[in-house]
């Protein structure tokens, strides 16, 4: 099999399941017990959070660790606008995750937020002037991706957070498809959260954690004992924090900017091909800001899923038509639409997603074999 689907999630990589072994066996303690096996776990736990606070350029006091990154996003943006006093607009995406949109209507239909949604040009970037014009004193939080999970489209954080600082309003971007995939240095970006979730890294499926700037006030979402500082109640998950902070650190390695320069030529070479071999065949998201992994495309004449079906059953190729949480669906992506596709176009979008250069070699003749077969038999 050839696994193309790394946007949706990825498999937990030897290292880090060999650090979180002993917290799972031999050192189960729990962090808050006073004894020499919670003093153990504990301590874990406060090593995991320096790891990922340094992969951040953050402090360790400033992480929270979560059930992965739809539990971030959603303590980001309903607990930072309900902590702030001041404001009654969040300002978010067309093109966000259904984890920042879901949180921005339950704020929106039970505390009388208005939301406020940036459209995005053909590429999937978002509008700046819109925001230049629509970000005033009234606005609580500003929440923008930092890269779109279906489009790979990055998008300009840092000039929305400069926006943002100088209305007086808070930053959230949700950074789950970008960490690990670019560099993310929460000074540089000028953010006030951040979120990331494991299992896109090569760590376990419910880990993540929320980066958020010193002093900015946060109400929990979860309430209980106050673990992780009295942001997020729970007994905490220290193998999967171990598992968390171990996958960081590799994929925020030393060797990863040469990786990541073979990654994107690999997968420049893929989208070239595919275009050249499939007449019609349209590139969807930016065509050079975007995830060096992610190519994605709408192939007209064809459906995504009967491309998808035939490139796993054919040639063992494992992609995704649309965005995961979609996928089943036959609703035309929101994120598609919102680029000006036609609905029937983007009914035909097909995602590939790899971690390493050797995921995409190869990789193109068989996409084009697919989509004729497809064709073909569409008539
Ligand atoms: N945000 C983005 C951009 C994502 O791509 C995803 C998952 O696909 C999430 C949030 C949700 O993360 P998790 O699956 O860890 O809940």
């Amino acid at each position: 099999m050839r696994y193309l689907d790394a946007a949706a999630t990825t498999p937990v990589r030897r290292e880090v399941l060999e650090a979180m072994w002993p917290y799972l066996t031999g050192e189960f303690g729990n962090a808050s017990s006073h004894h020499g096996l919670g003093e153990a776990a504990a301590r874990a736990l406060t090593g995991a959070r320096e790891q990922v606070a340094s992969a951040l350029g953050a402090r360790p006091s400033e992480i929270v660790f979560t059930a992965g990154g739809t539990e971030a996003d959603n303590l980001a943006v309903k607990g930072l606008a309900l902590a702030r006093p001041r404001g009654r607009v969040v300002v978010t995406s067309v093109v966000e995750h259904p984890a920042v949109l879901e949180a921005c209507d339950y704020l929106e239909r039970f505390h009388g937020f208005r939301i406020h949604r940036l459209g995005v040009d053909a590429d999937g970037v978002v509008d700046l002037a819109e925001a230049e014009q629509v970000v005033d004193d009234d606005t609580t939080l500003v929440s923008v991706m930092l890269a779109n999970n279906e489009i790979g489209t990055v998008q300009p954080v840092a000039e929305l957070a400069a926006i943002a600082r100088r209305a007086g309003a808070l930053v959230h971007t949700d950074a789950v498809q970008a960490v690990g995939s670019l560099p993310v240095d929460t000074a540089q970006l000028g953010v006030d959260a951040l979120s990331l979730s494991g299992h896109k890294l090569g760590a376990p499926k419910g880990t993540g954690a929320l980066w958020l700037r010193r002093g900015v006030a946060l109400e929990p979402l979860v309430h209980g004992g106050g673990q992780e500082g009295g942001r997020r109640s729970g007994t905490e998950n220290v193998a999967g924090a171990v598992g968390l902070a171990t996958a960081l650190q590799t994929v925020t390695g030393p060797e990863r900017p040469g990786e990541r320069a073979a990654l994107a030529a690999a997968r420049d070479a893929f989208v070239r091909e595919v275009l050249a071999g499939v007449p019609g065949a349209l590139l969807t998201g930016h065509p050079e800001q975007r995830l060096p992994g992610h190519a994605s495309f709408c192939l007209p004449g064809t459906s995504g899923e009967a491309v998808l079906l035939t490139l796993e059953q054919e040639h063992g190729i494992v992609c995704s038509s649309g965005s995961a949480c979609a996928a089943g669906s036959d609703e035309a992506s929101d994120v598609l639409l919102a680029l000006g596709l036609e609905p029937a176009v983007a009914q035909t979008a097909v995602r590939f997603v790899g971690s390493t250069a050797a995921d995409f070699a190869g990789a193109a003749p068989a996409v084009v074999h697919a989509v004729t077969t497809v064709r073909a038999l569409a008539g």
